[in-house]
């Protein structure tokens, strides 16, 4: 399906793949969050385990743009108007302490990924955006960072304006990621190919339900991108899911920037350098509940690429995150009743810096250890204004997909590869291959039940709602959904 410039790195089966059946910790989910909530316990008499349903940094990790930089769209005027200017500021704080961790590791481990030190910036080429990156540089003046408002990017894309701030990074995450799993050696259990399924409570231990066998556990963390329960956290009322595409080309020298523009329609820019020089292009984002036809947003953004590049594209790639209607990320303690039970996810597409931060304050809670963060991220926080406006529309949103669906209102945008057929009063999708053969699948996703779209680019049945994909047959690719979709039922 989807192979990103990164892929190439993820390796094979690390560990024996049959966890245990009893663990002081269990953390699922083998991405940047998980691992590096693995790298921060490796030293405690702790005994853990990690599964991971696929392959360890094979998920959203893989599908990234790599950039480790505390300058993210508009986030601190937005957390601004949302909070306070001490919300934001520690949140500025939260995103420079982890920046260093991930310097301090590369440093320490002399880890070989590809690491760049460079600037960040935000731009625009619209007048009517001005305001907001000044808004910004007003912020960072006030919170005393060194920031610069200059006329355009070091670079062709079409600019007229934009913030630039140092000390930032790009790299390469699988790679990071490998040589973590290298020094967590033995002290931990990784098993890949092993997913959880669900969570009970018994007594003093969670009960984890997974494909290979139950395991037992005082602390269960999760941290598989999107939770795989709805209750407890209830994380599909407090978030949305962001889709954006992606694109890397060869190019003859790399640039020591990166940026991301701001506004209506989003660009994001970095160089990589490994063996060969790289551009990678992101954009065409949207909310999933918002738009169903994939394929038209790639094309739109190879066209902007080759509009203003003039290179040929190497990968091309999607990938989605999650938002959370008050911008901060969740991280820590579910909620009262399930305080073993610790969660990291709605990074707002900034989960480098988050998901290894994820990893320090996850790994302090279990150990009892102070983190000034634990506040910030609590789950549990106050539901404000903003995040309940944020919720019904992202509800209204997602409803008209779920009824376009469920009424055959979107149909112009299906050719005659795929279609949706009422059978004994139920839906179900049909794809038609190469060979004619059919593939009929039940048109409902086993998480929150979900009308599922076809998502012609990589040829999967992927979920509107919450972005569960599943192959043709309906097997699932990735969660929530951790089941596979039946034919029949
Ligand atoms: C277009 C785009 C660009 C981005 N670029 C940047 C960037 O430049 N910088 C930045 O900071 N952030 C960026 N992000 C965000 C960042 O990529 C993600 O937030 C981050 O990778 C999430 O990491 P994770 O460990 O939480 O999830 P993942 O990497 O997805 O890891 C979760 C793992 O859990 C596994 N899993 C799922 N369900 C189960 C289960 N039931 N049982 C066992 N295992 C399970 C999955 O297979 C997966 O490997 C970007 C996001 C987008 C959309």
């Amino acid at each position: 399906m989807e192979s990103s410039l990164w892929s190439k790195n993820i390796t094979n089966k690390l560990n024996s793949n049959k966890p245990g059946t009893k663990y002081d910790v269990l953390i699922i989910g083998g991405g940047l969050s998980g691992i590096s909530t693995a790298y921060y316990l490796k030293d405690s008499k702790l005994n853990i385990c990690l599964i991971e349903s696929n392959k360890i940094a094979g998920g959203t990790t893989s599908l990234t743009t790599g950039k480790i930089t505390y300058l993210q769209d508009t986030i601190y005027s937005d957390l601004e108007s949302i909070h306070n200017f001490n919300i934001s500021k520690k949140y500025l704080e939260s995103q420079l302490y982890a920046s260093k961790l991930i310097k301090d590791n590369i440093k320490k481990y002399n880890i070989d990924c590809d690491y760049i030190e460079n600037d960040s910036y935000i731009f625009s080429d619209k007048d009517e955006d001005k305001t907001k990156i000044d808004k910004e540089y007003e912020f960072f003046k006030k919170a005393n960072i060194d920031a610069q408002l200059v006329d355009k990017l070091p670079d062709s894309f079409p600019s007229t304006y934009a913030l630039k701030v140092k000390n930032t990074a790009v790299f390469n995450p699988v790679k990071y990621i490998n040589k973590l799993v290298n020094i967590i050696g033995d002290n931990i259990k990784i098993c890949e190919n092993v997913r959880a399924l669900n969570i009970t409570k018994e007594n003093d231990y969670y009960v984890v339900k997974t494909t290979e066998n139950d395991i037992r556990a005082k602390y269960v963390v999760v941290c598989t991108h999107y939770p795989f329960f709805v209750v407890p956290g209830l994380i599909p009322f407090k978030t949305h899911v962001e889709k954006s595409h992606v694109i890397a080309s060869k190019i003859k020298e790399i640039k020591k920037f990166n940026a991301i523009s701001i506004g209506k329609n989003i660009y994001s820019i970095r160089y990589h350098k490994d063996k060969d020089s790289y551009i990678v292009f992101a954009g065409e984002s949207y909310k999933m509940s918002n738009h169903i036809n994939y394929d038209e947003r790639q094309k739109e953004l190879e066209k902007k690429f080759k509009d203003n590049f003039r290179s040929d594209i190497d990968y091309r790639w999607s990938i989605h995150d999650l938002t959370s209607n008050d911008l901060l990320p969740i991280i820590g303690k579910v909620n009262d009743v399930n305080p073993n039970l610790l969660i990291a996810t709605a990074f707002n597409k900034w989960g480098m810096t988050n998901g290894v931060l994820s990893g320090k304050i996850l790994s302090d809670i279990i150990l009892g250890n102070n983190n000034e963060y634990i506040d910030l991220f609590n789950p549990k926080r106050d539901i404000t204004i903003k995040r309940c406006i944020n919720f019904f529309i992202d509800g209204f949103n997602i409803s008209k997909i779920y009824l376009g669906t469920k009424l055959n209102k979107n149909k112009s945008f299906y050719n005659d590869k795929v279609k949706f057929e009422n059978i004994d009063g139920k839906s179900y999708g049909i794809y038609i291959d190469n060979n004619l053969e059919k593939h009929i699948i039940r048109n409902l996703c086993p998480h929150m039940k979900c009308s599922l779209v076809f998502n012609y680019m990589d040829k999967t049945w992927d979920c509107p709602c919450h972005g569960s994909r599943f192959d043709i047959d309906g097997n699932v690719i990735k969660g929530p959904s951790v089941y596979d979709i039946k034919t029949k039922d």
